[in-house]
């Protein structure tokens, strides 16, 4: 399934996102960790989108840019109060897959309760789960993004 569409304003991105964060805390828990991945240059929206996904899964902290933190994990609690554990990765300092899988990357993927975001996805493809969500931002004009949701990723 491929949803495109456009936003007019940062505040629409983080609605997006937190309408999106919203439904996965609705579905059922799978054998592994939901992940969403987020393609797009500088400015395009990705850490924006993911402030209003965090604030639709509950997260209390305010989500930064994490130029030097690669991998920051929240804990969150769903609707049937249950725990589950949000993790913001930004890949933008990564060179080879190689450094995420040091920082425990399969194993964070691979714990259902887990719900993961990963910033310039693309420098990490190779070792994405095949069932990622993909979302890309593309700059439209000063404050106009196109966001494209992308669940039939081939790795
Ligand atoms: P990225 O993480 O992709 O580098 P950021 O979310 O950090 O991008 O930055 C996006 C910038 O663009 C912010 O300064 C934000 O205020 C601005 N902006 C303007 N219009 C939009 C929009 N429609 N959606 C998201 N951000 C927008
Ligand atoms: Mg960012």
């Amino acid at each position: 399934m491929k949803i495109i569409c456009q936003t007019k304003n940062p505040f629409q991105t983080k609605k997006l996102g937190e309408i999106l964060a919203k439904e996965i805390l609705k579905t059922k828990l799978k054998n592994n960790a939901f992940v969403l991945g987020l393609e797009g240059d500088f400015g395009g929206g990705k850490t924006t989108f993911l402030q209003g996904f965090a604030k639709g899964l509950g997260v209390k902290e305010k989500i930064l840019s994490p130029t030097f933190i690669i991998v920051k994990k929240f804990q969150i609690q769903d609707s049937g109060f249950q725990f589950r554990n949000f993790y913001h990765i930004d890949c933008y300092r990564i060179q080879k897959p190689k450094e995420l899988l040091d920082l425990d990357f399969k194993k964070i993927i691979s714990d259902s309760r887990n719900i993961v975001a990963i910033e310039w996805v693309n420098r990490i493809q190779k070792i994405l789960p095949k069932d990622t969500i993909m979302l890309k931002f593309d700059f439209i004009s000063q404050k106009t993004r196109k966001i494209t949701i992308n669940s039939n990723f081939k790795p």
